[in-house]
């Protein structure tokens, strides 16, 4: 048996495996030639006080002992002759649905609006550079869904929900860094997460699965009240025992699908705001108290929250050395999103900064669209956005400064938007009480991060696609819609999770579910 510690060190011991063995050594009170080997378990940042260090924790063994290898082999079996299950979407829930499903014994049959991520990488660049939005693919449509360019930041905190370590380790299995294993920020970044995708697609062809790419879903057949069956848009017919909706939360037009059929729809509590962007030199100043931190130490994250008259104000999806990228799935509308690659490398710091929007908030609005009405708020705001923008890609935006003032700005300081950014009042674009909510916690954000409210930060608009603002209803046990049996809405536009981790747990959670139903089939 190994013996576990936590020892706080500096990033030099720390990247030494020397210096780190000694370290070891010292907090178990023992020789080093005593000890075998010293194991990195858990990995974090601590810059809580004036000096940044590592907290570690580590697996030391007696000499001769080694750690076990980690328990990275998965039983994917062959599923080709087994009865289908029709996936819509090759998100996280829908690829780790699919890979659950190879686990048990049931065949995955994915069905994909977008392309392979090899071409989706040309529509992004279209997107970026020409500023032409391809409704079907882009930073948010194709193989791999909304996580594949993004950051790839895996933690989370919904850890009842199922078993993060066991969709790392497919993540490693699939070729993601085994650091990811022990990061307690774990992410993969955007020049790695396309290679893993490819990966998964050829593990499920592989087993016998099916994937159709450019295969937009627009009907789901159901008979004696049970989904059995989807049509793509070019009108082929799917059947299987069941389907699982893994369409995200950009896919406007499956609410609408629903919606038609007078299926159950809920309006969901979500949230609006704009990407604020620092220079990332600046957030490592603030978090590593001064210019003098070591530079062992990666570009540093921040999570920020506070509370304007009952209503939250946050950060979300912070990207250390990022970019942000322009995420709109429709033509008419400008979405802003963030993603950086595996190195953080960029000079740039951006994180999404969100205020709460409440049911009151969209049906005093759109009272009238129901269940959609939080999805009509997100679409006014966004086309808002793109007017203000010029009608193209370029993203209205303001220096923090002002924003908080309500003031216009003369000039704007340097993004890493690669389209362009265009001033605009923000702080009279976004609906008023997001507004104000946003100027007044700016000025809460500087109490706890000094120098974070400075003219050098860049705001631009605007940032709505944090969580769905619908929810398709299922039962809790069963996970199945509630009126259609065998439909099983999943991951982040059921409204049942929210970030890569958690709906990849949620598609898994559903697969498993699946596979319960028709064990006699398996
Ligand atoms: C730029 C960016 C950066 C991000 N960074 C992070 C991050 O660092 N960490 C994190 O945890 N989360 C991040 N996110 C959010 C994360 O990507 C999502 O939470 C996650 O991808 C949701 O998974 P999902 O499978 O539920 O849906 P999606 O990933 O949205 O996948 C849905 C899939 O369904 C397909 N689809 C939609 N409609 C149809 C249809 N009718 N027929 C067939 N297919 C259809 C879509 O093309 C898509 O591939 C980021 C998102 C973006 C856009």
């Amino acid at each position: 048996m190994p013996h576990t510690i936590t020892i706080s060190v500096p990033p030099d011991v720390a990247a030494n495996p020397d210096s780190l063995r000694r370290a070891a050594a010292q907090a178990l009170h023992r020789a080093e030639r005593e000890l075998g080997a010293v194991q990195l378990v858990r990995r974090s940042v601590d810059a809580r006080r004036g000096k940044t260090l590592l907290q570690l924790k580590l697996n030391a063994y007696e000499s001769g002992e080694q750690p076990p290898s980690p328990p990275l082999h998965f039983d994917y079996r062959n599923v080709a002759n087994k009865p289908p299950v029709i996936i819509v979407g090759a998100g996280p829930a829908g690829l780790f649905a699919a890979l659950k499903l190879l686990e048990k014994g049931l065949k995955p049959v994915i069905l994909e609006r977008g392309k392979e991520v090899k071409a989706r990488k040309r529509d992004i660049a279209k997107l970026t550079r020409e500023q032409a939005v391809d409704p079907n693919s882009g930073w948010c449509f194709g193989e791999g869904g909304a996580g594949t360019f993004s950051d790839g930041k895996l933690y989370t905190r919904a850890h009842k929900r199922g078993n993060v370590a066991h969709i790392l380790q497919q993540l490693v299995q699939h070729g993601a860094n085994p650091d990811i294993l022990v990061e307690a920020h774990p992410h993969i970044g955007t020049d790695k997460l396309p290679g893993i995708v490819a990966n998964i697609r050829k593990t499920i062809c592989r087993c016998g699965g099916e994937y159709h790419f450019s295969a937009r879903v627009v009907g789901i057949e159901v008979k004696n009240g049970a989904a059995c069956g989807v049509t793509d848009e070019r009108g082929v017919r799917y059947e299987g025992l069941a389907v699982a909706l893994a369409t995200g939360h950009s896919a406007n037009d499956v609410y609408q699908l629903l919606e038609a059929q007078k299926w159950a729809l809920e309006p969901k509590p979500f949230a609006l705001g704009l990407r604020a962007e620092h220079p990332q030199e600046l957030i490592n100043e603030i978090q590593y108290h001064g210019k003098g931190y070591s530079p062992l130490l990666p570009a540093t994250a921040y999570s920020l929250a506070a509370q304007v008259q009952g209503r939250g104000v946050f950060s979300f999806c912070m990207c250390p050395g990022g970019m942000i990228v322009p995420a709109a799935t429709a033509p008419g509308e400008l979405v802003v999103n963030g993603m950086s690659n595996s190195q953080r490398s960029s000079p740039y710091a951006n994180a999404g900064i969100v205020a709460q929007v409440t049911l009151d908030d969209c049906y005093a609005r759109h009272g009238m669209l129901g269940a959609l009405a939080g999805l009509h708020l997100r679409q006014e705001v966004e086309r808002a956005a793109w007017l203000a923008g010029g009608a193209t890609q370029v993203a209205p935006a303001q220096r923090l400064t002002d924003f908080v003032r309500g003031k216009l700005s003369a000039s704007l300081g340097k993004t890493s938007y690669i389209p362009g950014v265009a001033t605009a009042p923000l702080h009279a674009l976004l609906p008023e009480f997001v507004s104000r909510s946003l100027r007044q916690a700016f000025r809460e954000f500087d109490k706890k991060m000094r120098g974070y409210l400075t003219a050098e930060a860049m705001l631009l608009a605007v940032e709505s696609r944090t969580s769905s603002p619908v929810r398709i209803p299922r039962n809790a046990q069963t996970l199945q819609h509630l009126q259609i049996a065998n439909l099983y809405p999943c991951g982040e536009g059921a409204g049942y999770a929210g970030g890569i981790t958690s709906s990849a747990m949620d598609g898994a959670a559903c697969a498993e579910r699946i596979a319960e139903k028709y064990r006699t089939l398996l």
